[in-house]
């Protein structure tokens, strides 16, 4: 296995080199510990980022460990995050949230620990990093909040991470589409990371480009892709046969056709 250093706003993040065999299958989810905003070795072994209250991400477990693909089979010690749902799914999660409850956070009311500005930045980062490195979309489907793989994709969790943003005051409001205001908001703001990460010297280009990633974050079926342009969803499909990593091209991650 070869690992990989990203420089983000959240710290350095070592990360495996990962063919594109593993990236297609990539998921990530969004979580907090429900937890105090003290960081545990316990977290550290259910998630493979824990952020702290300051916005730094440590490493928990090896991302490698959740993979199950052809190359490889998720290992012992994997990180059983979302039930049901642990295979190639990477795990964010903000040490935070102890005694909040969703049925005060609708009034308003975040408990001891709400999660920070910073914390929401860094799960912010940190996944926008991740997408940007594997060419992972940041459709719904392939980055959610734990909660969202039951109101999204079926599987039921008992969970309410991550339906709430406390220092925006965006409250649990759950869509018709089965995504959170919150999580819609986080996905919004990584898609917009990530177009500054393909295109960091100009701006113009890094427009095209969101549009053509604002195209895929508000459906959750094919009925609905078909709706778009063939070009932007060939564009997809080559974001997800590019190389894993290496030097990149700006072209290489999808502008859609005028
Ligand atoms: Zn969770």
């Amino acid at each position: 296995m070869q690992y990989q250093r990203l420089k983000t706003t959240a710290g350095t993040l070592t990360v495996p080199v990962l063919d594109t065999e593993a990236t297609s299958k990539l998921s990530i989810t969004w979580h907090w510990a429900a937890s105090s905003y003290t960081v545990t070795k316990y977290q550290k072994t259910r998630y493979h980022f824990v952020i702290d209250k300051d916005g730094h991400a440590c490493h928990g477990v090896p991302i490698e460990k959740n993979l199950d693909n052809k190359n490889q089979r998720r290992q012992p010690g994997y990180a059983a995050h979302v039930l049901n749902a642990n295979s190639n799914n990477i795990g964010i999660s903000a040490a935070a949230m102890g005694d909040a409850r969703e049925s005060a956070a609708r009034r308003g009311s975040y408990g001891s620990w709400p999660l920070t500005k910073e914390q929401i930045a860094s799960l912010i980062e940190v996944a926008a990093q991740l997408c940007y490195c594997y060419r992972l979309p940041v459709l719904p489907t392939r980055v959610l909040g734990h909660e969202e793989w039951d109101s999204i994709m079926g599987r039921p969790q008992d969970r309410w991470d991550v339906n709430c943003i406390p220092h925006l005051d965006i409250r649990p409001h759950l869509n018709s589409d089965g995504g959170y205001d919150s999580t819609n908001y986080l996905r919004q703001q990584a898609q917009r990371r990530v177009a500054e990460l393909a295109q960091p010297d100009d701006p113009a280009q890094r427009e095209k480009q969101l549009a053509a990633f604002s195209s895929f974050v508000t459906f959750h079926d094919q009925a609905y892709a078909a709706q778009f342009p063939v070009e932007t969803i060939r564009s997809i499909k080559q974001l997800r046969q590019q190389p894993p990593l290496g030097e990149f091209a700006r072209e290489d991650l999808p502008v859609s056709e005028q």
